[in-house]
């Protein structure tokens, strides 16, 4: 059976992350969506909200399983058995950071492949970082996101202090 991995921050997962994730699992026997732990940006969700709302997103799905993982993605693909990558490509900036990955992981990893399945187009300009910023600034997330992704960003922001903003503004380049 070909068991893949999925792995990113999903820091929330979006409709984006799902339509990557949901047309691997179409494809591979065993898709492990992999939760990185210690992402060098900035963060809004510790990592056990990270994998829980993974879980209920992917819920319906039972070839699909979500773990966390900290270390060399590589590492964990080999842990878990698997023989690629899947990673989700939208702009012409997605495919210079996918493919410098992809050669450095191959590098490290020559056994493994790696698999990008391109953004469906209604997702091509959604990131995480454009998600939390239109629910920090009370937009409407309903076509972004599922219902418990939306309620988790809503009880986060109501907490939240304005120099949020920048933080999130900032957080990442590429997301
Ligand atoms: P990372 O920090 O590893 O890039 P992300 O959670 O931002 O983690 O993204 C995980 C994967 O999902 C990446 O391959 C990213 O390109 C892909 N992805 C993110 N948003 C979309 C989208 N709207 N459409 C398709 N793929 C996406």
């Amino acid at each position: 059976m070909t068991i893949a991995v999925y792995p990113g921050t999903f820091d929330p997962v979006h409709y984006g992350h799902i339509d990557i994730a949901r047309r691997a699992a179409a494809l591979f026997g065993e898709l492990v969506v992999a939760v990185y732990d210690r992402p060098s940006k900035q963060i809004l969700f510790p990592t056990a909200e990270r994998v829980a709302m993974c879980r209920e997103a992917f819920a319906d799905l039972p070839n699909v399983r979500v773990s966390a993982y900290r270390g060399l993605t590589v590492d964990f693909a080999r842990q878990v058995g698997a023989q690629l990558i899947v990673r989700g490509l939208r702009a012409l900036s997605d495919f210079e950071f996918e493919f410098h990955m992809a050669l450095m992981n191959k590098k490290l990893a020559p056994d493994i492949e790696f698999v990008c399945l391109m953004t469906s187009l209604e997702y091509a300009y959604l990131s995480a970082t454009t998600l939390k910023e239109i629910a920090f600034l009370g937009g409407d997330i309903c076509s972004l996101a599922p219902a418990h992704v939306q309620a988790a960003l809503r009880r986060r922001f109501e907490s939240a202090s304005d120099a949020e903003v920048p933080l999130l503004s900032m957080s990442t380049m590429r997301d």
